[in-house]
């Protein structure tokens, strides 16, 4: 029995080891905490590093695992997994997956690094057709469009190229689009605190188009507004008026 009891503890301790290495690519807690202020210079270190490209983003363990996972998946869709064609494919999927959430690695601090710039300008900044890219955190299939983001500073801007790596942060884990609009919206907030920010996002979602319902043209169009975008009917308009324009 205590022999038993000791096996038992040895294999938990495995499993909490690998827990903890897991968590590295747990969802972030929600609302980010750190305070920025426009005139102190954010510390490089203090920052989670970005990842780029395809590169390995998991420990060899954590890939190793994902792999085995992958080829489970294989089998029981009725495949060979050990079929040429498919020889790499579990290594593929992990990597891929690792790098299309790896937002969770991320948070907007780090998106926006030393992009904040003192600005006094109270007129709206607007970044329209932002493409974007995610997973749909029901079926793990695709959804894709575009985001609109405007906002009126109240004494910050953002340089205009980190709306795009905004989008990315939250857009790279598993989402629902409501989720997601809210998220960027309240992301702008978090790191410029201007008077107020809209967002609206439009996409398909292959979930919709290639299963089920199979509607293969409609578009989801979201949208999130906070601040003066939501109280004062003039912004909103001239906002949505913008975001849902035709060139
Ligand atoms: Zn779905």
């Amino acid at each position: 029995m205590a022999k038993s009891n000791r096996r038992n503890g040895a294999r938990n301790d495995g499993a909490a080891r690998t827990a903890a290495e897991r968590s590295r690519i747990a969802p972030s807690p929600g609302p980010i905490k750190r305070p920025i202020a426009s005139d102190a210079p954010v510390d490089p270190s203090s920052r989670p590093p970005l990842p780029t490209g395809t590169a390995q983003l998991l420990s060899n363990v954590e890939e190793a695992e994902f792999e085995e996972t992958v080829r489970k998946q294989l089998q029981l869709m009725g495949e060979d997994p050990d079929r040429e064609g498919l020889l790499r494919t579990p290594q593929r999927v992990a990597r891929s997956l690792a790098w299309l959430t790896r937002g969770y690695r991320q948070d907007a601090w780090s998106a926006v690094g030393e992009g904040v710039f003192t600005e006094q300008h109270d007129h709206m900044v607007m970044v329209r057709d932002i493409e974007l890219y995610s997973l749909c955190e029901h079926h793990l299939l695709p959804f894709f469009g575009k985001a609109h983001i405007a906002y009126i500073p109240s004494g910050r801007i953002l340089g205009l190229s980190k709306l795009p790596r905004l989008v990315e942060v939250f857009a790279r884990r598993l989402q629902v689009q409501e989720r997601l609009t809210g998220q960027i919206a309240q992301a702008v907030c978090e790191v410029i605190q201007p008077r107020g920010v809209g967002v609206v996002i439009e996409a398909v979602h292959l979930c919709m188009m290639m299963r089920g319902v199979e509607k293969q043209n409609s578009k989801t169009i979201t949208s999130a507004l906070l601040g003066s975008f939501r109280d004062d009917a003039k912004t909103r308009d001239e906002f949505l008026r913008l975001a849902h324009g035709h060139e």
